[in-house]
Formats: C-alpha cells, structure tokens, sequence
C-alpha cells in the first residue's frame, strides 16, 4: 500500500511557488497579492484564514487581510469586492465562507471578477471547468487531482466512485475526472445520500473519493482489493481528527490512500497559492 503523503506534496507546490515568485521579484516584478475577506468571528474561518495567510507570506505573496465585523452590510461587503476587483496589485479574492446570516454568499461570488476568482467559486469558473476552458478550479478538487498526477495514478479508463456532490467538492471533482487526460478519462458515478446501493457503486470502483463529512463512512468491505481510495472528510470527534474512510481497515485493501491528517487538506491551500500564481502570471504577462 502507498501512502499519499499531501502534506509533502503540499510542501513541494509551495516551495516551488516560492522560487518562481522569488525570482521574478529580484527582476523588479511585483510581488503576487491575495485579498482574503473574513467577516464575523467563526472560530474555524478564522484558523482557516491565518493558515492562508501563513502560507502566503512564506511563498511570497502578499496576503492582505480584510477582516470585518459581523454586523458588515451587504452593501458594504459589495463595495469592498468591487473595490478589489479594481485594485491591480490584487491578483486573486477570496471570501472565506460560511458568511454570517443575512449575509448573500452567492451574491458576493458572483461579484469577484471571475479573473480573481482564486476559489473558483464563481458560476463562470465553473462554466468554464464544465466546458473544458481554461480557468480557476476549485482548490480541493484540484488538489486532487494533482496528488494523482505527482502520485502517477492515472485514472485513465478506471472506474471512480465519487462520494458526495457538494459544489465545492464533489460535483467538480466528478467533472476534474471525466475530462480528457491520464488523470481524466474516468467512467465516473457520482454517489450522494439518495444513491440505493453505495457500497456495491464502490466495490465496483477502481478510484473511490469520499468527501461526505461522516466519520469512518466507507469501510473495509466497500474497498475493492487495490483500489485507490482518497479521503476528503475532516471530521472532528472525540478521538481527534478523522476522515470519511475507515482508514486502519480500509489501507490494508488499497493498493495507494490518502491519510487525515495530511492527506487532501494541506493541498487545498497549496492550489489556493498555485491559482493566486496563475492569475498573478495572466494579469502581469509572465506566461
Ligand atoms: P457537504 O456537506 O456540502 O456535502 C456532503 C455530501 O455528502 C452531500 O452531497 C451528500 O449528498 C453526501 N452525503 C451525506 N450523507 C451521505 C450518505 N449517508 N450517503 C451518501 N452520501 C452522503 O460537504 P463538502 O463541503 O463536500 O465536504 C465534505 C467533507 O469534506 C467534509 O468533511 C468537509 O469538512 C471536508 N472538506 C475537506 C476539504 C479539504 O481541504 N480537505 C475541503 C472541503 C471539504
């Protein structure tokens, strides 16, 4: 059994990151600017937007906070994106969600300049994702996609099982794998809640995704002997931190997995970095 190690890879992409932003800056380029609005006091949001934060300024980029008091208007809200989406040294915006209530999340993603939409969370990046255009990919399923690639499991004429349709997740993840490419070219099936026989869908997979957010959901006898299984699920219970696989049954039957922790989760802030580098690149010309 391998062991996908994200937390590595993930180390890997931003120390590349890094480099490449190092060195265009030592030509007299500007350096990559993040905004990252936070709004209310989430305890979570707010680990989430510090760790963003962390891993910006040790790439590079330049991360600049905006954090507002729950009691922000939605006009308000709208005022600050339309002012970002103006601002050229902002490369990418990112919204960190769940806002607080009465708060229009979808109103504000549609908002951000879809050439900013680092998250890619506006309709057109998902348009475009769908229709095979080039443009931002939302950052997990991304992160994905590249643990196979840097992993070298092609899922090229496999069976994959996707497990949950979230638009963050789920549903992009399901288009990532039936697109043209070696780590494309899936037969996909996607599983939700109202799927009658989920554990037979994944037994017949060569590839299972699990992002639902129920501990230890997929277990041993839904594995098919050497498939490859990634966990997607942060849950928390009461013996730590654990994944929507039943990891200590199920690695015994796969022939590659990903842990929790250190699997999916550090990849998503490190696409999160390579999406900021991406529009950087576009908007400036360096590509
Ligand atoms: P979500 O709650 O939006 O969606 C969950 C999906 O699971 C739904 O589509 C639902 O149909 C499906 N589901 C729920 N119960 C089911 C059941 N009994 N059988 C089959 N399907 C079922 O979740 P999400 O935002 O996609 O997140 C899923 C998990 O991934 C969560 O644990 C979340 O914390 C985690 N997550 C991790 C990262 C990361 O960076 N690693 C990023 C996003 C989400």
């Amino acid at each position: 059994m391998k062991l996908i190690d994200g937390k590595k890879t993930a180390q890997d992409i931003r120390a590349e990151i890094k480099e490449e932003v190092a060195s265009r800056t030592a030509q007299g380029v500007r350096a990559p600017g993040l905004a990252v609005i936070l709004v209310g006091e989430d305890p979570a949001s707010q680990v989430y937007v510090r760790n963003k934060e962390r891993a910006c300024q040790e790439a590079g980029i330049r991360s600049v906070p905006y954090r507002l008091p729950a009691s922000t208007s939605q006009e308000e809200l709208m005022a600050l994106i339309a002012a970002l989406n103006a601002d050229e040294r902002v490369d990418g915006i990112l919204l960190q969600l769940p806002l607080p209530k009465g708060l229009d999340a979808d109103r504000c993603l549609l908002a951000i300049d879809p050439a900013k939409d680092v998250d890619g969370f506006h309709p057109e990046s998902v348009g475009r994702l769908v229709q095979g255009l080039p443009g931002f990919v939302s950052c997990t399923p991304a992160g994905i996609i590249e643990l196979l690639a840097r992993y070298d499991l092609p899922t090229e004429g496999k069976k994959a099982v996707v497990i949950g349709r979230s638009n963050i997740v789920g549903k992009p993840l399901a288009v990532l794998l039936a697109r043209p490419g070696r780590f494309g070219n899936a037969t996909v099936t996607l599983c939700h809640s109202r799927t009658p026989d989920l554990a037979k869908e994944c037994r017949e997979a060569d590839f299972v995704f699990a992002a639902i957010g129920r501990p230890r959901f997929v277990t041993a006898d839904m594995v098919k002997l050497g498939a490859v299984v990634v966990d997607v699920g942060i849950n928390r219970t009461e013996q730590g931190l654990c994944g929507d696989v039943d990891f200590e049954a199920v690695k015994d039957k796969c022939s590659a997995i990903t842990p929790v922790p250190g699997g999916v989760g550090p990849m998503t802030i490190a696409m999160l970095l390579k999406n900021t580098l991406q529009s950087w690149r576009q908007r400036l010309g360096l590509c």
